[in-house]
C-alpha cells in the first residue's frame, strides 16, 4: 500500500506527515518490537519483557490485523518444446490444437519408429501440397479419435522436416507401443512409389539428430512393422528394404 493509496489508514496518513527522522524513528522503534517478539523471551515472559511496554499497546490495530495473505499467481503453462535446427514448426501448416485432455505427456524417448503415410501415391514437393498432405493426415487422425496427428516428425519428398505432434506428448503411431517412442513419417505410399533421395537423406540426418538429442541407439530405430504388436506393411517395401542400410549409416 502506498501513501497516495485512497485505501491508507489514518495512522498510515499520520506516519507520511511526519518528518523524516521521525518518522524513521517510529520505524526502528517498531521494528525493535517486532523482532523483539519473534525471540522465545518475549513469549515466555524473561527478564526482557520487563522493559516492553505495559498493556496499552500504542496501535493495537498492528497487532489485531490480520496478515495481508497473498494468492500465488497460477503457474505459467509449460512453453513450447523448442523446435529442432531446421524443422518446419508446426503453425506453418496448421493452427489446430491438440486435444488436451485426451493425450498423455511423453517418456523419456527409448525408441524412434519410421513410418509411410500408405495413401495415395504422392510426388508433390512445394511447401503448400506438402503442408495439405500433413493437414490431411491429422485430420484423418483427429476421425479416429485421437488427439492429434500421430507423429512427432513428418518427412516430405523434397527433404523438409516438418514438427508433426508436440514432442511433450506421447505419440500414437504403434499399436500399444507408444510410451517413449517418437514417430516418425515420411509422407508416400513406399509399397506403390519409392522414396526420394533427398526425402531418404533427410530421415537420416534427422535420425541422427533424435538419436543424439535423446541418446537412442540404432537398435532401437524400427520401422512400423518391425514391431511385433503391428500387423502392417508400413512403411512399404520400398523403404523397409532400406531399413537396415539406415540403422547401419546412423549407427
Ligand atoms: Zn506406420
Amino acid at each position: 500500500m502506498t501513501n497516495l493509496d485512497p485505501n491508507s489508514t489514518p495512522a498510515e496518513g499520520m506516519q507520511a506527515s511526519a518528518p523524516p527522522v521521525a518518522r524513521r524513528s517510529l520505524l526502528m522503534l517498531g521494528l525493535g518490537l517486532f523482532a523483539g517478539c519473534m525471540t522465545a523471551g518475549c513469549v515466555t515472559g524473561g527478564p526482557k519483557s520487563a522493559r516492553l511496554p505495559g498493556p496499552i499497546w500504542p496501535d493495537q490495530s498492528l497487532l489485531t490485523a490480520k496478515p495481508e495473505i497473498l494468492t500465488p499467481a497460477p503457474l505459467a503453462p509449460l512453453p513450447p518444446t523448442p523446435t529442432l535446427i531446421g524443422v518446419i514448426p508446426r503453425s506453418s501448416w496448421t493452427k489446430a490444437t491438440p486435444d488436451a485432455g485426451n493425450i498423455d505427456p511423453m517418456l523419456p524417448v527409448k525408441w524412434i519408429t519410421v513410418h509411410h503415410d500408405g495413401m495415395s501415391p504422392f510426388t508433390a514437393t512445394d511447401f503448400d501440397s506438402c503442408a495439405g498432405r500433413i493437414e490431411l493426415i491429422r485430420n484423418g487422425h483427429r476421425g479416429k479419435g485421437w488427439a492429434d496427428i500421430g507423429y512427432h516428425f513428418v518427412i516430405d519428398r523434397s527433404g523438409r522436416v516438418w514438427e508433426g505432434r508436440d514432442m511433450r506428448y506421447q505419440g500414437a503411431h504403434v499399436k500399444d507401443q507408444n510410451e517413449g517412442n517418437l514417430g516418425i513419417l515420411c509422407v508416400g505410399n513406399f509399397d506403390q512409389q519409392t522414396p526420394s533421395m533427398a526425402q531418404l537423406a533427410a530421415l537420416d540426418r534427422h535420425l541422427r539428430t533424435c538419436m543424439m538429442k535423446y541418446k537412442v541407439k540404432s537398435p532401437h530405430v524400427l520401422s512400423h512393422q518391425e514391431w511385433a504388436s503391428a500387423h502392417t506393411a508400413c512403411p512399404g517395401r520400398n523403404l523397409q528394404s532400406k531399413m537396415d542400410g539406415i540403422r547401419r549409416a546412423v549407427a
